[in-house]
């Protein structure tokens, strides 16, 4: 990837009542590069994704993916919002993966892969089962085509959601704790899975996680957040050898 900003926060502000959840924060991501949101529960890192998702808005501020605006603020400081149709095009760059996988019960996993590509990029049956039997080679689950979620572990169904989300071609891939829902025997090998992916694919990566050594592993920069601000960014190495600031070394040291 070219590494240009796919990203953007621009003094993003947002407040659930008297709560501000994101204090005037400013960050971008590169394409191609993966970073991982780190930080006390409760600091905002999920309402970032769900930002990006536009499953809720901001009070102030501009949020920008590949070029595109969410929102921006006109020269009265107002906040505007894109239109519909632009926010949907907008959202076909981004792919997200919850902590509760999501998938449709009453469909094969098959169907649950294609579905959306079929439905709303437009591709053929054909192509979109050709397509969706590669991603789950790539996630280890070639040979579940046929079975029904219910049928799966819960680590299997994440790795499903996983190939369902990259399904759509996304530029960027948002992880909102992926892991956190599974039974701990389940989790390394959803964790091998976006190991590969981070390693093999160029795709840009947003990660919430607490798994530390996975976000060691994969991270380009890592994002330290403490009350809806980042108070300390850069690449793992030194976030977690040499963290600068003392809440970073507190949080660390409680999680590791
Ligand atoms: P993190 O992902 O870092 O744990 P979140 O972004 O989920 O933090 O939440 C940040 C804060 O926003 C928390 O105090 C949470 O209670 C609050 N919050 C999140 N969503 C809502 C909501 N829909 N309504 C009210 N408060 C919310």
């Amino acid at each position: 990837m070219d590494g240009s900003e796919l990203i953007r926060f621009d003094r993003v502000t947002k407040r659930f009542g008297e709560n501000t959840v994101l204090d005037d924060l400013d960050f971008s991501v590169s394409s191609g590069k993966h970073v991982t949101l780190i930080g006390p529960s409760g600091s905002g890192k999920t309402t970032i994704l769900r930002l990006l998702m536009t499953l809720i808005k901001p009070d102030q501020g501009t949020i920008k993916v590949d070029g595109d605006y969410l929102t921006h603020e006109d020269r009265g400081g107002k906040l505007v919002e894109a239109g519909e149709k632009h926010t949907r095009e907008v959202r076909k760059k981004i792919g997200m993966v919850f902590q509760q996988f999501n998938l449709f019960p009453n469909m094969r996993v098959l169907r649950n892969i294609t579905e959306a590509p079929v439905h709303v990029l437009g591709l053929s049956k054909d192509e979109a089962e050709e397509r969706a039997r590669e991603l789950l080679d790539l996630v280890g689950l070639g040979d579940k085509c046929d079975a029904y979620p219910t049928q799966l572990s819960g680590g299997q169904q994440q790795r499903v959601a996983i190939a369902r989300a990259l399904a759509m071609r996304p530029q960027v891939m948002l992880l909102d704790e992926v892991t956190s829902a599974l039974d701990p025997e389940l989790v390394a090998g959803v964790l091998d899975v976006l190991r590969d992916i981070a390693h093999t694919t160029d795709i840009t990566m947003l990660c919430v996680t607490h798994e530390m050594s996975f976000a060691r592993d994969i991270s380009d920069e890592v994002f330290m957040f403490d009350s809806g601000r980042v108070i300390e960014a850069g690449p793992p190495e030194k976030i977690f050898s040499e963290p600068e600031h003392e809440r970073t070394r507190e949080f660390l040291s409680a999680v590791l």
